[in-house]
């Protein structure tokens, strides 16, 4: 798959990884937008939120999951933080591989732009 973060999955492109296991990969996000700002993605290639099936659910737990431990071993778990998936252009999403955006470290406003 011709896909940016299926080729950081394969190892073909280097990330700063967090976190692996079986079905889920976490790494730097290139440009943090925050002083915490990582991605967690499964492994599989699903492009947008649009596209998942029920196949899928587990794995989405999974990924909040994941992302929650994260957020404690940065140390955001009290002050918080924030999960986001960006669905589609209009969203903001740039890369068509389901990503969960882990942010915090600052005070961060709502309702985002
Ligand atoms: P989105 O705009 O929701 O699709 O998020 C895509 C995110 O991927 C952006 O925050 C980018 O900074 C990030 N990104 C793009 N290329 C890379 C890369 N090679 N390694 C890590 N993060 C990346
Ligand atoms: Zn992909």
């Amino acid at each position: 798959m011709d896909c940016l973060f299926c080729r950081i999955v394969r190892g073909e492109l280097p990330a700063s990884i967090v976190f692996e296991d079986e079905e889920i990969v976490a790494f730097e996000d290139i440009n943090p937008q925050a002083p915490v700002h990582l991605l967690v993605i499964p492994r599989k290639h699903v492009p947008t939120l649009n596209d998942l099936t029920p196949e899928e659910d587990a794995l989405v737990g999974r990924l909040h999951r994941v992302a929650a431990e994260l957020a404690r071993a940065r140390g955001v778990e009290e002050t918080g933080y924030r999960v986001v998936l960006n669905c589609n252009a209009g969203a903001g999403q740039t890369v068509f591989h389901i990503h969960l955006h882990l942010l915090g470290g600052r005070d961060l406003q709502w309702p985002p732009g």
